[in-house]
């Protein structure tokens, strides 16, 4: 039986379609983050990629999640990139740069994000993931 192994970023869980092996990179189809299959008494769990720079990590998880819904940026990109770091950096993850509660439902994509304000207002809050015309 195929089971559902929860995303620790979104904190949805998923089904993985390919095979599963230790240290086997994959991709959460809902929040876009790069995720490592790992194994532990015969139970699967995913985790996020230890040795990986924090600027690749954002980056490669918004490009998926702009892939995944068919959104695009603009030149606000890198700008709000500095932000998620700067918050990283001060405050462990990647919290959104412009909302105040550094909370696991504001870590990027957002949970308002992900639950369609691109699709509502064209653009989620920060302006970095715009909706195509
Ligand atoms: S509003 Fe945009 S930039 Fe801010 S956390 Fe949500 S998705 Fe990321
Ligand atoms: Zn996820």
């Amino acid at each position: 039986m195929r089971e559902k192994i929860l995303c620790p970023v979104c904190e949805v869980s998923f089904l993985i379609k390919e095979e599963k092996a230790a240290g086997k990179p994959t991709i959460c189809p809902v929040c876009g983050a790069i995720l490592i299959m790992k194994e532990s008494q015969g139970n699967w769990f995913l985790s996020r990629p230890a040795g990986m720079e924090p600027a690749t990590e954002i980056r490669q998880r918004m490009d998926n999640f702009a892939r995944l819904r068919g959104y695009h940026f603009n030149d606000m990109k890198d700008p709000l990139v500095e932000g998620l770091l700067k918050k990283r950096e001060r405050f462990g993850d990647f919290y959104c740069p412009c909302k105040i509660d550094n909370i696991q439902e504001n870590v990027c994509p957002c949970l308002e994000t992900r639950m369609g304000s691109v699709e509502r207002d064209g653009r989620c809050h920060c302006g970095l993931f715009w909706k195509k015309l």
